[in-house]
């Protein structure tokens, strides 16, 4: 049968490899997973509490509405229910946003080594990528995003901006000053809509951030990305929130699948939301890592990247996918970022810290077997070639 070419064109999402496919094809009793910026400490306590109670209830479908949820978001939020959908993740609400508001042939905007969930949902409704590129520092230029978006909005008919603050797989952030100054050059045109994802939001340290949260509301055209993926330690059941106008949300609850998130994660999320221990705790050890991290990099004479995330990219001065492959036979899973347009680096979660030494050690000893070959760096801004998301 025929199918599109925007079909054909999609790279099938690689994943960080499981720690279970790598343990059987390496012959490892004892694997490290540092590839998808999990939270090592688990899920909170009080979710996994919430859940066994819950387990016998799950011959009934989940509430489509998700009431309690949304009533317990926007207490603790100070958010009215009418602003905040849920979503099968972050990653869903993406694509829906992308099926409501484009049609084919229309154009998304981003930067180049943006989160690639963008562009993968993009393809799939046949709707075009505009990408400015990078900093040379690696930080997104919203200077260069909104003049882009005024010149070519017409002709490219761009009507998405997709903004990861801080962004994945760099760990960049956008401060404030800059980001105060898009929402004032775009904000309240009814022609796009501007999209904020701060997956990582909860582990950010530098002063001059600061979420859009408190301006989502006041602002027509602007709504923003939250996932219960990242802090809050549960990836594996899929919750992530839009908080958006009202019309955005209504728009939203008609294209979703009525029952797109399931028991358990509503459970789950109702019982996390009120673990500040939790949360504090996931800040703790991603900042003791972090900083381990960078010390550690610094001693191994390894470029990085500064992070606000829970992960830090690196440059290894070497065929990345051959340290890779070397860390991966020791039991170590790194996440190779060639499809971002980077050769040579990887980047890591922070673990634990008995994990985060080990990552390191088996670091210093692979770059000892493989020889640093003089590659040329990818400058910022060229284009990217391999497809795939991070
Ligand atoms: C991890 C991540 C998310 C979360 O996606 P989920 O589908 O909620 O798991 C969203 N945005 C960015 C930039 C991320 O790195």
């Amino acid at each position: 049968m025929k199918v599109s070419q925007e079909i054909l064109n999609l790279v099938p999402y690689r994943p960080g490899k499981p720690i279970s496919e790598t343990k059987r094809e390496f012959g490892l009793d004892r694997v490290i997973k540092l590839a998808s910026n999990e939270n090592p400490l688990g899920p909170s306590p009080l979710a996994l509490a919430a859940v066994q109670k819950a387990l016998q209830n799950q011959h009934r479908y989940p509430d489509p509405t998700c009431y309690d949820l949304i009533s317990t978001l926007s207490d603790r939020w100070r958010i009215p229910s009418k602003n905040l959908g849920i979503g099968n993740g972050s990653d869903e609400i993406i694509d829906l946003l992308i099926r409501i508001y484009c049609e084919p042939g229309d154009s998304i905007l981003t930067s180049q080594a943006a989160f690639a969930a963008y562009e993968v949902s993009a393809g799939a409704a046949r709707v075009k990528v505009a990408k400015v590129p990078l900093r040379s520092d690696y930080g997104i230029d919203l200077q260069v995003m909104a003049d882009y978006f005024l010149k070519n909005s017409t002709t490219q008919r761009i009507r998405l901006i997709f903004v990861p603050n801080p962004n994945n797989p760099t760990g960049r952030f956008i401060p404030r000053v800059e980001i105060e100054k898009f929402i004032s050059t775009l904000g309240g045109r009814d022609d796009v809509l501007l999209v904020f994802d701060e997956a990582y939001n909860e582990f950010v340290r530098h002063p001059d951030y600061e979420s859009v949260f408190k301006q989502v509301l006041l602002t027509n055209n602007l709504v923003l990305l939250k996932t219960f993926s990242k802090s809050f330690g549960m990836a594996g059941f899929r919750l992530g929130t839009l908080i958006a106008p009202s019309e955005v949300i209504e728009l939203f609850n008609r294209v979703r699948k009525p029952f797109n998130v399931n028991d358990l994660a509503q459970v789950a999320a109702i019982a996390a939301i009120d673990d500040q221990k939790f949360i504090q705790e996931s800040q703790r050890l991603t900042w003791e890592g972090l900083d381990f991290f960078m010390a550690e990099l610094t001693r191994l004479q390894l470029p990085w990247i500064p992070s606000e995330g829970n992960f830090i990219t690196f440059d290894t001065g070497r065929d990345a996918l051959k340290v890779y492959e070397a860390l991966l036979r020791r039991g170590i899973i790194l996440r190779p970022i060639l499809n971002y347009g980077f050769k040579t680096h990887l980047r890591m979660s922070v673990g634990l810290m008995d994990e985060n030494r080990a990552a390191i050690q088996a670091l210093e000893a692979v770059l000892e077997q493989i020889p640093q070959e003089s590659f040329i760096p990818v400058p910022a801004g060229s284009p990217q070639t391999e497809g795939g998301p991070g």
